[in-house]
């Protein structure tokens, strides 16, 4: 199936699951179409069809890393309507929080803040000093997944920069498929890119990235969890180094999601 033009330029693609007029309501049987027909499309491809199939309704959450920058680039440079939201831990690296004001003064956009509920200093207070050294889960989920679901209220598509080769977890993605956690849609332009091709388009577009990759932070996260990689090492190798974690859970997928029956309704009410 060719959704080139098609996919950018209109709604009305060859096989009818996208019509213009009245949006549809999603089908696992359209998501598996239209992941079909993207993979391997350019990411400004991907993140239209997306702001086209769900308007006023897209969101990307970044963490800053280069990929996200390279998405924040795309987005920008195309005009995309999908805005831009970032979960501040308030345990980001000094030059993450650079790099954040860098970007919105490049491109002219605003990168929006959800924040946990608690300050460091209150979850100290209610869960003991350094919670992240004892109970990194519980401390993951008090200050990236609580805000995540803040974020992700209200939206149908989520946006990620997550690529295959990052992890075991990431390979097993689509470009487009179900969040089930939260019951949107997940779109994933990058998933097929190389982190070579991601250092490709920074080249190209000279695109603002956290200083810190140059000094061995390939994924960077919150300053207490994340450390320097050696050569050779994987590049996750330095989040929460010395535990099995190798997720903050964002991007936690269940191990295959039955076409169901009534699906669509519950994509359609943001069920969980
Ligand atoms: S990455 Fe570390 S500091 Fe950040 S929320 Fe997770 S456990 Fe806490």
């Amino acid at each position: 199936m060719d959704l080139g033009p098609a996919v950018v330029g209109g709604w009305s693609v060859e096989g009818g699951f996208l019509t213009s007029g009245a949006r549809a309501p999603v089908t696992p049987a359209e998501l598996a179409a239209v992941s079909a027909a993207l993979a391997g499309r350019p990411p400004a491809d991907v993140l239209a069809w997306a702001a086209r199939r769900f308007p006023g309704r897209v969101v990307f959450a970044t963490g800053f890393g280069a990929e996200g920058c390279v998405l924040i680039d795309v987005i920008a440079r195309h005009l995309l309507p999908i805005d831009l939201v970032t979960v501040d831990t308030g345990l980001l690296f000094d030059e993450t929080y650079a790099l954040w004001r860098r970007l919105e003064e490049r491109y002219g956009v605003v990168i929006q803040a959800v924040r946990p509920e608690q300050t460091v200093h209150q979850q100290a207070q209610a869960h003991g000093d350094r919670l992240w050294e004892r109970d990194p889960d519980r401390c993951c989920a008090l200050r990236k997944l609580s805000p995540l679901k803040a974020l992700l209220a209200g939206r149908e598509a989520w946006v990620t920069a997550i690529r295959r080769e990052q992890t075991q977890l990431r390979a097993q993605a689509s470009v487009i498929e179900v969040e089930p956690l939260h019951g949107l849609v997940k779109v994933n332009p990058l998933l097929g890119w190389t982190s070579a091709e991601v250092a490709a388009h920074v080249r190209a577009h000279d695109v603002p990235v956290n200083p810190l990759h140059e000094r061995g932070y390939p994924s960077i996260g919150c300053a207490p969890c994340t450390s320097p990689v050696a050569p050779g090492e994987d590049p996750r190798a330095g989040r929460w180094r010395g535990r099995e974690k190798t997720e903050c859970g964002l991007h936690a997928r269940r191990p295959s999601l039955p076409a169901q029956p009534g699906l669509a309704a519950d994509m359609e009410a943001g069920a969980p």
